[in-house]
């Protein structure tokens, strides 16, 4: 028999159930609620989750990389012991397949192992060291070591549109606990009860390895929680992944503190694809093919879907748009996350297709009784969306925008006029992509990832992935929020001035006890 959901807030390692109001999810693809009502956190309840992350930091900060990595592998090995009632629940909660929910939780294992093994090495750290020159004429150099520590407690604000690789398990929370920070989850109402199950397998895997149940919680409930949360002043910083409103909303008020913190939201992009001449008259079906199936997968619910696609204005190019429009015909409807999100498309798409200049050129029926996101490709020339900025707003679902471009030089112009994204695309034979290349160099500077022939959808997780970019895409162009360089959100530098080798950390120690690699007056070195 499989063990009832709890609905409590977890705080600490306990459960919290005093609030009096309560939340329940719904199944998108019945449209009926869930039986469990999930306990709201009280404003105690919050700041009694952040009080016990900052008590558990004291000693958290200190662990040694094994120690975390023993704590990350457990959690993984926790939410794979879940086994099918994980999934089952996740299908339930998002309406999306078993087949994507069951390659999410990889994705989700992968990522916590793959940040297990990054502070096992220990590396990462990216110790400095400048020894002391006591003989340097006109002044002698003291002694300076630097690294990397852990911040301080996290709050999480997790995705609707991935209920474990980017939720309570997922790349915020692995990234934050390798680096030696408690965490505070705001469960994402769309999926409480995944995010119930996975709380607790964390919970599991913090006792199995003897570390402090403060360095992670799950609270549930609103906007009033997640606000009391961002202004607790014991917090170090937020992770958060979801909409522009949200994101910004977020960073507002982090900034409005006393003491403001860092806020790394992703946020919305288009990601927009620009098909180049030749290669729409060489193979126009395929690259149609290949678009429309990124657009409309997972009913278009990726940061990552083209919501934007650029040609520049020929024979092949209708002929290319005929194919767009029958490659659509092709792909089905459906379900999407929730009623908001359902909505918000229905809206959008609508908006859009009003807006001047802009006409819905394809768009599935609308037969189904689901809350299902009918595919939708619309179409503009580049005059017009040079003169509308709101068309580059994102649609979230399964939306594309073409955009015919009156020659190169309206193409070059709009490139210069993107907001940043966090990807862009383009497509075309080798001969035309060098020849693009003042296309290319105009939009490696309005994006975090530049792909050539392929589709933005499918984010590898490994450490050379950025997936962050300019505002509004992110709210810091320096960060990725996948691989294990999103550790680096968590932690600041600190450098010691001629501290007593007792004083020192590990890393910074001389001798070099935990063997990691280390630049040392300029070169790396292990030894
Ligand atoms: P969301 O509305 O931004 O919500 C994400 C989380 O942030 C939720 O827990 C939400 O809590 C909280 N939140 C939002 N605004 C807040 C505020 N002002 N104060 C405090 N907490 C706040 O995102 P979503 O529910 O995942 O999806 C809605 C839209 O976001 C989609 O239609 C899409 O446009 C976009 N989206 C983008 C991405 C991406 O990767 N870029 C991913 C998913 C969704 P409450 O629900 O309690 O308000």
């Amino acid at each position: 028999m499989l063990d009832a959901i709890p609905t409590a807030n977890l705080i600490a390692g306990q459960p919290h159930a005093s609030g009096s109001r309560t939340l329940r999810a719904t199944n998108p693809a019945t449209r009926e609620q869930l039986p469990e009502h999930f306990t709201e956190a009280t404003s105690a309840d919050v700041d009694a989750a952040v009080e016990h992350a900052h008590k558990a930091w004291l000693r958290f900060r200190k662990t040694s990389g094994q120690q975390r990595a023993a704590l990350l592998r457990g959690i993984a090995d926790e939410i794979e012991a879940l086994g099918e009632q994980l999934i089952d629940r996740a299908v339930a909660e998002s309406g999306l397949p078993a087949g994507r929910i069951t390659g999410e939780r990889g994705r989700t294992c992968g990522q916590l192992r793959a940040f297990a093994d990054l502070v096992e090495e220990g590396s990462w750290v990216d110790a400095t060291i400048d020894k002391a020159l006591p003989d340097r004429q006109p002044a002698p150099r003291a002694d300076l070591r630097k690294m990397l520590i852990a911040m301080g407690p996290v709050a999480v604000f997790t995705a609707s549109n991935f209920p474990l690789a980017f939720s309570t398990a997922g790349g915020d929370t692995s990234a934050a606990l390798a680096a030696g920070c408690p965490v505070i989850v705001k469960a994402h109402p769309s999926h409480l009860g995944t995010n119930a199950l996975v709380a607790g397998a964390i919970q599991r895997a913090v006792e199995k390895v003897n570390l402090p149940a403060g360095i992670f919680s799950s609270i549930q409930g609103g906007n009033t929680v997640g606000v009391r949360l961002v202004q607790h002043p014991k917090l170090a910083a937020v992770g958060f992944t979801g909409s522009y409103a949200g994101g910004t909303a977020l960073m507002k008020m982090a900034a409005a503190r006393p003491v403001p913190i860092p806020v790394y939201a992703e946020m919305g992009s288009v990601n927009p694809v620009f098909v180049l001449s030749r290669k729409l008259a060489a193979d126009g079906p395929g690259v149609a093919a290949m678009l429309a199936g990124s657009v409309c997968l997972g009913a278009g619910q990726f940061c990552t879907n083209p919501g934007l696609i650029f040609v520049e204005r020929s024979d092949a190019a209708t002929a290319f748009i005929g194919a767009v429009r029958e490659a659509f015909a092709e792909q089905a409807s459906s379900t999407m996350l929730n009623e908001d999100i359902v909505e918000a498309y229905r809206q959008n798409v609508g908006r859009a297709g009003k807006s001047k200049g802009v006409e819905l050129d394809y768009q599935a029926a609308a037969s189904q009784p689901k809350w299902s996101g009918e595919p939708t490709m619309a179409i503009t020339d580049g005059k017009t969306f040079l003169a509308n900025p709101k068309l580059q707003d994102e649609v979230f679902g399964p939306y594309t925008l073409l955009v015919e471009c009156a020659d190169a030089a309206q193409m070059q112009a709009i490139a210069e006029q993107l907001h940043g994204q966090l990807t862009a695309t383009v497509i075309g034979t080798d001969v035309e992509l060098v020849a693009a290349s003042l296309l290319c160099e105009t939009l490696t500077h309005r994006v975090g990832r530049l792909l050539f022939n392929g589709v933005p959808t499918g984010v590898e997780v490994c450490p050379a992935m950025h997936h962050g970019g300019p505002f509004p895409a992110a709210s810091s162009p320096m960060y990725t929020s996948v691989g294990v360089d999103a550790i680096q959100r968590f932690v600041r530098p600190i450098c010691y001035q001629n501290a007593p080798e007792s004083l020192l950390p590990s890393e910074l120690r001389t001798g070099n006890p935990l063997g990691i690699w280390r630049r040392v007056n300029g070169g790396m070195v292990r030894g």
